[in-house]
């Protein structure tokens, strides 16, 4: 079993915790919070041990009623990987921890590429990640970017890509941040940081990105074009798209055409916190208009780096080679199979 530190239990952190206790190759030793929460007693019920890491507070968690395993530090000591789902910048402050304790370590998408030196997607890169002892994790927008480009160009060939991203203003539960009635262009810009972010996966791409944020919290959506090296079919696109096991394709049947109804539907499926693990294309927008691709895809930001990260832990583990085979344990543990 890989033992498993989650340091930093948050959005990304918890959801990590849980993907990674549903694997047969892993366990969960600890999980990290800073104060007494809503999500720490969670991690109690779930039975993970709690460490903190800042000793003093020990009293508060305690009166709280949740036991305190140790400090991070002890954490440390009983992992041979930490996932670190600390908000970004704090990360990066954590390495010289991660370092004298001679763990392996993953850091966030909202960590620069530079923290790990060297920036994960598991269709893309697994191979390339195998017995590292520093990883990063794209950001959620990346990694959606990533999967579909890198399928894309596998089968067609591509030339370039134009992505405008409409990004979320927050995760449902933060109450501090907006905006509550705007458009805000982030950046004002031209390109904004995900195509470059993209290319630390995929070096050769040729890809610009404009991004905005707008008053909603369920998911991003991406319009994307794509120039592809061959005239192809749209049958010959959708084909691709449907044989990804990351990528599902939001059926016209359905008559879904919004990231609320799509949420609503994952949640009617029953997936866990309601989450769309995999890029969601909208079937009806995939179009070719001569050597061009056009689709809608949504993305939500609190699940879809999530199973990335666990391939993440596989492939620096180095036991499982076979990226295929670990993103298929990944999937069928946690019984994702893609819309
Ligand atoms: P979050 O704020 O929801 O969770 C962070 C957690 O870390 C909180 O529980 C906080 O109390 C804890 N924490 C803060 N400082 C700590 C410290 N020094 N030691 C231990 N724990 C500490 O943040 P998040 O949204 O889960 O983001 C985590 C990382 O994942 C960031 O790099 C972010 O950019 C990236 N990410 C976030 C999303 C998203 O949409 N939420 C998507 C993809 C990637």
């Amino acid at each position: 079993m890989i033992k498993v530190a989650i340091n930093g239990y948050g959005t990304i952190g918890k959801r990590v915790a849980d993907a990674v206790s549903a694997q047969k190759d892993m366990e969960i030793i600890g999980i990290s919070k800073t104060k007494p929460s809503a999500e720490a007693l969670i991690a109690v019920q779930r039975g993970y041990p709690i460490y903190i890491a800042d000793m003093s507070k020990k009293d508060a968690f305690e009166k709280a009623g949740i036991p305190v395993a140790g400090s991070v530090e002890d954490m440390l000591k009983k992992a041979d990987i930490v996932v670190d789902g600390t908000p970004g910048g704090v990360g990066e402050s954590n390495k010289a921890l991660y370092e004298k304790a001679g763990v392996k370590a993953i850091w966030q998408g909202g960590e620069d590429h530079e923290v790990a030196g060297f920036s994960f997607n598991a269709h893309a890169n697994y191979k390339d990640a195998i017995g590292r002892q520093f990883v990063r994790v794209v950001s959620c927008n990346t990694t959606g970017l990533c999967r579909v480009i890198k399928a894309v160009d596998d089968a067609f060939g591509v030339v370039k890509v134009r992505a405008v991203m409409v990004r979320r203003g927050a995760d449902p539960h933060v109450v501090k941040k907006g905006p509550i009635d705007a458009v805000v262009l982030d950046p004002p810009t031209i390109p904004s940081h995900h195509g470059p972010d993209v290319n630390t996966v995929l070096p050769h791409i040729d890809i610009v990105t404009m991004a905005m944020i707008v008053p909603t919290t369920q998911m991003h959506m991406h319009a994307i074009t794509i120039e592809l090296k061959k005239e192809v079919s749209r049958d010959d696109v959708l084909a691709v798209m449907r044989s990804h096991n990351r990528i599902g394709l939001v059926q016209p049947k359905t008559a879904i055409k919004s990231t609320a109804e799509l949420k609503e539907y994952v949640m009617d499926m029953g997936r866990p916190r309601s989450d769309l693990w995999e890029n969601g294309i909208f079937e009806a927008s995939v179009n070719m208009v001569g050597k061009e691709l056009f689709f809608f895809q949504a993305i939500h930001q609190e699940a879809d780096v999530v199973i990335e990260n666990v391939d993440a832990i596989r492939a620096m583990m180095g036991e499982v080679t076979d990226p295929e085979t670990s993103i298929r344990m990944t999937n069928e543990a946690m019984q994702f199979t893609a819309l």
